[in-house]
């Protein structure tokens, strides 16, 4: 017998849970891409999005994933053997300074572990031996999903303007567009990259890229045609048409992706004009404070349970990383899948050395389409999995998180503690 049969809940930190809305507004026939209804629902589509960065500058659209993100980010700022930094505070931060390495881009990685966020010490230390200013863009991501870590991508341009440096800031937001805050123009952001599977609630293959006018202009410094000398550019990833395009198919550089454009227009409806985007932080600050009072009070009275970031201020809103004893991390996943229906995501690049996911590790995506119930339900389920397989865990982690709902829910303001300035 399994208590997993009804509906499953999948709280890996993307794929997301895809609304049933979204799902219902894909579900059509293909569309005419050449005039006509889709031309006129896609128009609406390019300033909701700056609007979901709190930007009023550009934005590109890609078919793609987080990777294809990093890809035209990359080919777009930098040149063949340009330097840039950047700053990794686990695997994903890591995965874009691999991606720029295989351009040929001369990478410079800062890197502060997988336990903390980005030192602004440190940073400032590096930007101040840079003296010819060599480093042309810095980059990191705002929520390293592997780790939860949040870092303070205001702070970030703070230490640059200080410096009088000149270099883009480059940020991945691909896990926390749509759950933490973020905005774009206001934090003197140049790059801004989401995919569409994590907090914007959409299946995997659309990816957004925002870019400032500074950076538009350090894309032109080359002059050269695409794709040739030390120019990383090439036709598909440029993107002026895909920002500027007159003709519609510019857009895309070839055939939309229709089906998976509604399902957009869907989920922005949902963020932007039904709930609100600082309603949907606000949201997933609450969500996020009731997952970390659970794990604290486990951890309590001898319990094993510890949240990855210990500073709750460099904590994400979107995804927890949490670990007990080896092997329990793993042996409490499969329990809660196997006789809850609730999919818990691995520890990803907490490993040793040689392993490919360590089984301490384990972590609750709480991005997205997540309510109260769905994130009370999976701690219930994880404290009825720990008291299942014998994991010493202190008394009373769904009664802590229920009671920071019971403080948060309605509150109209973002808690100052979570709006991450
Ligand atoms: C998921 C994720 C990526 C990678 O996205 P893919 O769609 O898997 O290529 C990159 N950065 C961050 C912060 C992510 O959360």
């Amino acid at each position: 017998m399994s208590l997993a049969h009804g509906r499953p809940y999948l709280a890996i930190p993307g794929p997301s849970v895809v609304p049933d809305r979204v799902l219902t507004a894909m579900h059509r026939a293909s569309a005419n891409i050449y005039e006509g209804e889709l031309h006129e629902m896609v128009a609406g589509i390019w300033p909701d999005l700056k609007r979901l960065a709190c930007t009023d500058q550009h934005v590109a659209l890609y078919i793609g994933n987080g990777h294809a993100g990093w890809e035209a980010a990359n080919a777009n700022t930098l040149r063949r053997g340009e330097r840039a930094l950047v700053l990794t505070t686990g695997h994903f931060g890591q995965g874009w300074a691999a991606s720029m390495q295989g351009l040929g881009i001369d990478v410079q990685v800062l890197d502060f572990g997988r336990h903390a966020p980005v030192d602004l010490a440190r940073l400032e230390d590096t930007l101040r031996a840079d003296r010819a200013h060599a480093i042309r863009a810095v980059a990191l991501t705002q929520v390293d999903t592997a780790t939860s870590a949040r870092n303070d991508v205001a702070g970030v341009r703070k230490v640059l303007d200080a410096l009088g440096h000149p270099a883009l800031l480059m940020v991945d937001c691909i896990a926390s567009l749509g759950c933490d805050a973020f905005r774009m123009d206001d934090w003197g952001v140049d790059v801004t990259i989401a995919a569409s599977q994590k907090g914007l609630m959409m299946p995997p293959g659309l990816v957004f890229v925002w870019f400032s006018e500074r950076a538009r202009q350090a894309r032109r410094r080359t002059g050269q045609p695409a794709g040739r000398g030390d120019d990383l550019v090439t036709p598909w990833w440029d993107w002026e048409p895909r920002a500027f395009g007159e003709a519609f198919w510019q857009r895309f550089c070839g055939t939309a992706p229709t089906q998976a454009l509604h399902g957009l227009r869907e989920a922005l409806d949902m963020i932007l004009h039904e709930e609100g985007l600082e309603a949907v932080w606000a949201r997933h600050a609450v969500l996020a404070r009731a997952v970390w009072a659970a794990a604290d009070a486990w951890g309590a009275d001898g319990g094993a349970m510890r949240l990855n970031m210990a500073d709750p201020g460099a904590r994400a809103h979107a995804v927890t990383a949490l670990r007990l004893d080896s092997p329990d991390g793993t042996r409490l996943r499969r329990w809660c899948e196997d006789q809850a229906g609730v999919t818990l995501g691995i520890g990803l690049g907490m490993a040793e050395p040689g392993e490919y996911a360590s089984d301490a590790w384990f972590r609750l995506a709480h991005m997205g389409h997540v309510n109260a119930h769905m994130v009370l339900g999976s701690l219930g389920v994880m404290q009825a999995g720990m008291a299942a397989l014998g994991i010493a865990h202190g008394a009373g982690g769904v009664d802590a998180a229920a009671r920071v709902m019971a403080e948060g829910a309605g509150a109209s303001v973002l808690p100052l503690a979570a709006a991450g300035e």
